[in-house]
């Protein structure tokens, strides 16, 4: 299997290759030039590592299978515990895909346990012996998701920097007590723009560039435009189907629907392949907070990038431009060159595209889009705490919201993202409960409340010793990042 970029259909990289290089040189995501096709026959009773292994199999065709079982083996044989994409129903025809299992408590543990590997592997592959030094400004999750990944990982040196004021005290504290040693965490003064300028002005600095590569070192993101943060995301879509199938909820070949909580429309194109391999898939619902963008396009085929950026509590969706929708785009256009203009256009001074009807037609064969805002996410938390006993976190309960007023004929899935005692705070006020300052009081109130299971990651949290503590400025970036 062959990548070649969104902008440019002339090139033709292994998966290796693709992944180590992250992003075309013209700016453009890589993509598979097929989609392989699997029979749901050839995946059933199988482990989920086994499943991971065989369905990564077909995209990875230069990694071996012996590497791919040891190091799905690796990151999904215990880490998730049994809960390993668990799908519970909350009631009939409605079902709840919790991938917050893994150790930070946020799906993002499927890509980022494993992409490390995949990275470390593509650098053996392509006889890179280069160190490998990782920036990544995060709101929260990424951050956290990317340290516990990449710790202790053999020529990865990984700086992690959040909004001083701008994450919650559980994420802080999940960062700031980080294990590992090639891990490094910043606070920065301002808020996530302030810190993701800051990066971005070093990764765009060719002076530093050529500094690195004097010594040996290239930078990289860990943000989910690389493919091989893409690829681990399709398997969970299959082990959710089958697990349906196993507990007789649904009958083998029935399409069902999943609702995603969408931000970079990462994990909503992931359940697209899913579906283009021949999973029986519906609608692919992308649910949106008040940053209703995607439904926005959806509704008019106009991207419109221009507007007004809400804070939501929903942080993880608060985005404006969704860079997955691309590779989507072009899976849908078949046009690199149509693209390429597309996201010139976005690039540009009117922050907006605006696609042709036939392909909005396309695009809704396999989605439908709906946003909701603050009140009725909160109104649909309380409301499927109290009805159904199902405790949910803001970023599920926009999907859940939205799967309800996009309720179509089949069985849904909605995709719940982050453990609710992540979002503690909003969850107890979703419950017109009031919040603490702290973080740690408001866990336990909810768990006073609620008696659901705190995760263990999160109840160690008051009994970890914090390891970093430097606030910077967002202009000493470039100083640390030399420093490491
Ligand atoms: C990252 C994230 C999302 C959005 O996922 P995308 O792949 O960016 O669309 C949704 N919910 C939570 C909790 C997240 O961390």
């Amino acid at each position: 299997m062959k990548y070649y970029s969104t902008r440019d259909d002339s090139l033709r990289l292994t998966a290796s290759a693709a992944i180590l290089q992250g992003i075309s040189s013209e700016g453009g995501l890589f993509v598979p030039e097929e989609f392989p096709k699997i029979e749901l026959s050839e995946l059933k009773g199988l482990t989920y590592p086994a499943l991971a292994a065989k369905i990564l199999g077909l995209y990875l065709t230069d990694y071996s299978a012996e590497f791919l079982a040891h190091a799905t083996e690796t990151c999904y044989g215990t880490a998730f515990g049994e809960e390993v994409a668990k799908t519970v129903k909350v009631h009939e025809g409605l079902y709840s895909l919790e991938l917050w299992h893994g150790p930070t408590c946020a799906f993002k543990d499927y890509a980022l346990q494993l992409m490390p590997h995949l990275l470390v592997e593509a650098k053996r592959i392509q006889k890179d012996e280069s160190r490998t030094l990782i920036l990544v400004a995060t709101s929260g999750d990424t951050g956290k998701a990317a340290l516990e990944g990449y710790k202790n990982l053999p020529g990865i040196e990984i700086a992690v920097f959040y909004p001083e004021s701008g994450t919650s005290e559980t994420q802080r504290l999940q960062m700031v007590t980080q294990e590992g040693n090639n891990v490094h965490v910043y606070a920065v003064k301002g808020n996530f723009d302030d810190a993701q300028t800051g990066v971005k002005r070093v990764f765009t600095n060719k002076e530093f560039a050529a500094e690195l590569a004097q010594k040996n070192c290239h930078l990289t993101s860990a943000n989910s435009i690389n493919w091989g943060r893409l690829a681990p995301q399709i398997v969970y879509y299959f082990a959710s189907y089958l697990s349906l199938v196993a507990q007789g909820e649904i009958k083998e070949g029935e399409p069902v629907d999943f609702c995603v909580p969408t931000g970079n429309f990462g994990d909503i194109l992931a359940g697209y392949y899913a579906k283009r391999m021949g999973l029986p898939v519906g609608r692919l619902v992308c649910a949106s907070n008040s940053n209703r963008i995607l439904t926005d396009f959806g509704e008019s085929g106009v991207y419109d990038a221009a507007r007004e950026f809400y804070k939501t509590s929903s942080p993880s969706m608060d985005i404006l431009v969704s860079s997955n929708l691309e590779r989507l785009l072009l899976h849908k256009s078949q046009d690199a060159q149509f693209v390429a203009k597309l996201m010139t256009s976005l690039a540009g001074e009117e922050k907006k595209y605006e696609i042709p009807e036939e392909l909005k037609q396309s695009i809704l064969e396999d989605f439908a889009f709906g946003a909701c805002d603050e009140a009725a996410c909160f109104a649909k938390l309380a409301e499927t705490y109290k009805s159904h006993s199902y405790l949910a976190d803001p970023h599920t309960a926009v999907a859940l919201e939205v799967a309800a007023t996009q309720q179509g004929s089949a069985p849904c899935v909605v995709l719940s993202t982050a453990n609710p005692y992540k979002f503690s705070a909003a969850v107890l006020k979703a419950l017109g409960e009031s919040a603490e300052p702290s973080d740690m009081a408001n866990i336990a109130a909810l768990h006073a409340l609620t008696g659901a299971a705190v995760p263990a990651p999160l109840a160690e949290l008051s009994h970890k010793t914090a390891r970093f503590g430097e606030t910077i400025r967002p202009e000493e970036i470039l100083r640390v990042a030399r420093s490491l």
